[in-house]
């Protein structure tokens, strides 16, 4: 399917919806032929973007999850901050249609490692491969998918809350008929205490009620997901327990809230070179006198996880994150393998950087409230039993050229006898040089159009 084809149907869908901004003078007739579309692409039967196997993305058993597992176990190649994605169906049809001609190499990182995917460890180096809007082709596909469903979800919600022409059964009493999706929310909150949610906040409400309704089928409460023995027992236990509304914990149900449709502000790409030289305000100025510094092998000076301090030495950088940041790193990755030392190191960089906490994963406003955060918190610390830093985009530095990953190795003293230190001799981790070439300005959209309240 070529998906310019959607994007030309979401183009009408988007230019009736203006000329239907007169939507009370129009017959239910007239709407109805010009209903809206739910999705830029068929979202049922997506291609992997290298074989011809399919995922139904609106499904649990095999839906995006399974994809980005078969991207990554099959084709080694993962995608970047892919929460990000306005559209995850279209981006993997986008970028189907591009590695038909060229090969992968030539829009993603690489990077070489002496590991298999399933973390097994290979005797020959295995390549991986990176997609990330470091590729301007993939700055330029999320930009606009993020513009296009921010559109049609608009388009919809719009539609869905004047539309006269649904007619459903209520999902509990035989009598009811309504004519309107806000209607019939509102009914099942006043007459069965059932919470979807405020109809105003709500959007692809077919989908949603189909997906409620399905649930109830199978005797499945809709908050705690656990199933019961016949319809009466189900009813009995969601009213008691309160389990009369969706469980906000599974991200299934996103989709359905216009809050989720918010563009969250992604901060640049900073090449590690820029932060030093940014940095270079905290060193000293014996430090910064630059005659020496080819001398003392300025390269190889390395950038605290936690601030821009710098030091040549990596164990006085670890006494400085042990004095300043709490932060032991020879206790916090004792026993993990050198790839899972890479991971934690890339992840914590990442997390500083886009100012969310390493330890409970709370996203900050900026840098100086995520440092507030981390020392009345004490949350400078790894959580080492549900390993957020164990996902594979970890094995991608966050910066290019980054010295920390020089040192995981050096002194790590008794912990050899924890892992078998010479698996890890010749490895390597190469990221191909790449050059930030993000606009954060392009990419902010008028979401303020969301009128939530
Ligand atoms: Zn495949
Ligand atoms: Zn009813
Ligand atoms: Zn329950
Ligand atoms: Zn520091
Ligand atoms: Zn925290």
């Amino acid at each position: 399917m070529s998906i310019n084809i959607d994007y030309d149907a979401a183009d009408a869908a988007g230019a009736s919806a203006n000329s239907s901004i007169i939507g009370p003078l129009n017959f239910a007739k007239d709407q109805a032929a010009v209903e809206p579309p739910t999705s830029l692409v068929n979202e049922r039967d997506v291609p992997c973007m290298f074989c011809d196997k399919t995922y139904d993305f609106h499904s649990r058993e095999n839906g995006p999850d399974h994809y980005l597992a078969h991207l990554y176990l099959v084709h080694r190649l993962i995608i970047d901050e892919v929460k990000e994605i306005g559209c995850l169906p279209s981006y993997c049809y986008y970028w189907k249609e591009k590695f038909r001609e060229d090969p992968p190499e030539k829009f993603c990182s690489a990077m070489l490692l002496n590991q298999l995917p399933d973390g097994t460890t290979s005797s020959t180096s295995e390549k991986y491969f990176l997609l990330s809007d470091i590729e301007p082709l993939d700055a330029e596909i999320r930009q606009r998918l993020r513009r296009e469903k921010l559109e049609l979800v608009l388009t919809r919600h719009q539609f869905e809350r004047t539309d006269r022409s649904f007619h459903r059964d209520c999902l509990y009493c035989r009598d009811y008929r309504s004519e309107t999706r806000p209607d019939f929310i509102a009914h099942l909150y006043t007459k069965h205490y059932l919470q979807l949610g405020k109809p105003e906040h709500l959007v692809f409400v077919d989908e949603l009620i189909e997906t409620v309704q399905e649930k109830l089928n199978q005797l499945i409460c809709l908050f705690c997901e656990k199933v019961f023995k016949d319809r009466p027992t189900l009813k009995e236990h969601m009213r008691k327990k309160a389990h009369k509304r969706i469980n906000p914990d599974n991200h299934y149900y996103d989709r359905f809230f216009l809050v989720n449709y918010r563009h969250k502000q992604k901060p640049a790409y900073v090449p590690i070179a820029e932060r030093k030289q940014e940095s270079s305000v905290f060193v000293s100025d014996a430090e910064s006198d630059s005659d020496w510094s080819d001398w003392n092998g300025e390269e190889q000076r390395t950038t605290c996880l936690f601030c821009a301090h710098i030091e040549a030495d990596i164990a006085v950088l670890k006494q400085h994150m042990v004095q300043n940041h709490s932060f032991d790193f020879d206790q916090s990755v004792a026993g993990l393998g050198f790839y899972q030392r890479v991971k934690v190191v890339n992840f914590v960089r990442r997390q500083m950087h886009i100012h969310k906490c390493i330890g409970c994963g709370e996203q900050l406003s900026d840098y100086d409230s995520l440092c507030a955060h981390l020392s009345s918190t004490g949350h400078c610390r790894l959580d080492r039993e549900s390993c957020p830093w164990d996902q594979p985009e970890y094995f991608f530095p966050t910066y290019e050229d980054d010295q920390f990953l020089c040192h995981l190795e050096e002194d790590d003293g008794n912990e050899n006898e924890l892992y078998d230190s010479s698996d890890h001799e010749g490895a390597v981790v190469i990221s191909e040089p790449v050059k930030a070439t993000i606009n954060i300005d392009a990419e902010s959209l008028a979401l303020e159009n969301l009128n939530l309240q």
